[in-house]
């Protein structure tokens, strides 16, 4: 039987777990991956993914694996948060800025770990949660490359909130570029060979396609340090 999910009621909050690639005091959010409907089997329906426009990488997104293997967490997981975003904004981020303002357990967030943002008031609603927790340090990946761009042109970014814009080949070149000056506007590029855009460094947590269990975003930081302008990553 399907389970009963009511958005109003859940307390939705940022995950933090023993995690091999970001390290232990990072935190994630995120959302369903595509554009397409994804089934969920814990719910007994279909819901659709939040990566509206970027069906050229869907079916290489890292995150496939997971939902074959995790259905009940991983996949369900998203789907709330989702579910949660379209339905009662309000209640996401009451529920999000209460767990910032208790916890001691983490200081960093990554936010779209999976998903990305659908709207403006989503973007706008990270940057707050960013100014109203100093404390602590927030990145997101985003393909919403025009709305990124023109957010940072009109508002610029906090100094504790760090935008990169996931360059698939050519996409999200030229909008990057219209905020590279932006000290905490970044380029996380796709590299399978084809790159449309010189990079400064590489993410060492893939070496030669596999996971390097050395290297986890919390010791590397790259992805939220200033300096850091265009990396190349192998997994997407
Ligand atoms: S560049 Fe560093 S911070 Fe960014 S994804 Fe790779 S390991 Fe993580």
């Amino acid at each position: 039987m399907a389970k009963k999910f009511n958005p109003n009621k859940y307390t939705y909050h940022f995950n933090l777990g023993h995690n091999v690639k970001l390290g232990d005091g990072i935190a994630t959010w995120s959302t369903l991956k595509g554009s397409e409907l994804l089934y969920i089997p814990v719910l007994e329906k279909k819901v659709r993914g939040t990566c509206k426009d970027s069906e050229y990488c869907t079916k290489d997104c890292y995150v496939n694996k997971s939902y074959n293997r995790f259905p009940k967490t991983a996949l369900y997981g998203h789907a709330r948060n989702t579910i949660g975003l379209r339905r009662c904004p309000s209640k996401v981020f009451a529920d999000l800025h209460h767990q910032l303002s208790v916890t001691n357990r983490f200081r960093t967030v990554r936010i779209n770990q999976s998903g990305d943002i659908e709207n403006i008031q989503e973007l706008e609603m990270w940057v707050n949660l960013a100014l109203l927790h100093p404390n602590f340090t927030f990145y997101i990946y985003t393909k919403q490359f025009k709305m990124a761009s023109e957010f940072i042109l009109s508002n610029g970014l906090p100094k504790n909130f760090h935008l990169n814009f996931s360059i698939w080949h050519e996409h999200g070149v030229n909008e990057y570029f219209k905020v590279a000056s932006n000290p905490n506007a970044h380029a996380f590029v796709y590299d399978d060979g084809e790159t449309y855009i010189p990079a400064d460094d590489y993410c060492r947590a893939y070496i030669n396609g596999k996971l390097n269990h050395k290297i986890t975003c919390e010791v590397c930081k790259k992805c939220y340090k200033p300096k850091t302008k265009v990396i190349y990553c192998k997994s997407h």
